[in-house]
């Protein structure tokens, strides 16, 4: 865990879990919002270590993810990265996500933003029923994916939210970077500029001519 989360002191903190290959606006925006109209203090970013539902495609190494993540926060006073998944090692599930950030800030309220298709296998994720008295969560739409309400889901403990419809994902900004597309405006430039540095996404890692 950086000195940098465990100095953020918070009563009301936004808890965003991702993969983050790579973080891009449609996350940023999503956090942004749901902290405006949930009046949070803060926004904790956290990059996943090897996420269980990704465990059948090759995911970048945990410390690029982990910088590019970074980058893209640090000019926001309100957000910041954890690294407590990426530390923990092995495959990330949610609930020991949540248990680190209760047991590093015992009085605050957790709200956990996830995306609505995230949401949707929610049911399925290890430990649901202890997932719920950790932390409120709130769904947020993105393109593609219907907002409705499982009644499965006990109601106190989930909101469901529209964020400005962002036809963003990590999988398309992988897939322009591999066919030479570009993708300024749709992550922020650090991150643009951290891919072409690293050669991240790219078919042949030979070096040359790296432009996103
Ligand atoms: P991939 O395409 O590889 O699945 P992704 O864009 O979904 O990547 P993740 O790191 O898997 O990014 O997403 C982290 C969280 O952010 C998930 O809860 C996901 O639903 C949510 N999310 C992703 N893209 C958006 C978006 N454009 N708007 C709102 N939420 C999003
Ligand atoms: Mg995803």
């Amino acid at each position: 865990m950086t000195a940098s989360v465990a100095a953020f002191s918070a009563r009301r903190l936004g808890v965003m879990g991702g993969t983050f290959d790579p973080v891009h606006n449609g996350h940023l925006v999503a956090a942004s919002e749901v902290a405006a109209l949930f009046a949070l203090d803060g926004v904790i970013f956290v990059p996943s270590g090897q996420p269980w539902q990704k465990a059948d495609r090759e995911v970048s190494a945990a410390e690029d993810r982990y910088l590019m993540t970074f980058l893209a926060t640090a000019g926001n006073p309100q957000f910041t990265v954890s690294r407590t998944d990426v530390d923990r090692g092995g495959l990330t599930y949610t609930i020991d996500t949540l248990r680190d950030l209760r047991a590093l800030y015992p009085d605050a309220e957790l709200f956990f933003i996830t995306g609505a298709d995230a949401l949707a296998q929610i049911l399925t994720w290890r430990d649901v029923h202890e997932l719920f008295l950790l932390a409120h969560f709130v769904g947020v739409t993105r393109p593609g994916y219907h907002l409705t309400f499982d009644a499965s889901l006990p109601a106190n403990s989930v909101s469901l939210l529209e964020v400005p419809a962002l036809a963003i994902s990590s999988s398309d900004i992988r897939d322009r970077v591999g066919r030479g597309a570009p993708i300024w405006y749709l992550t922020p430039d650090a991150v643009v500029r951290y891919i072409v540095k690293r050669g991240l996404y790219r078919p042949h890692r030979d070096g040359t001519d790296p432009v996103p």
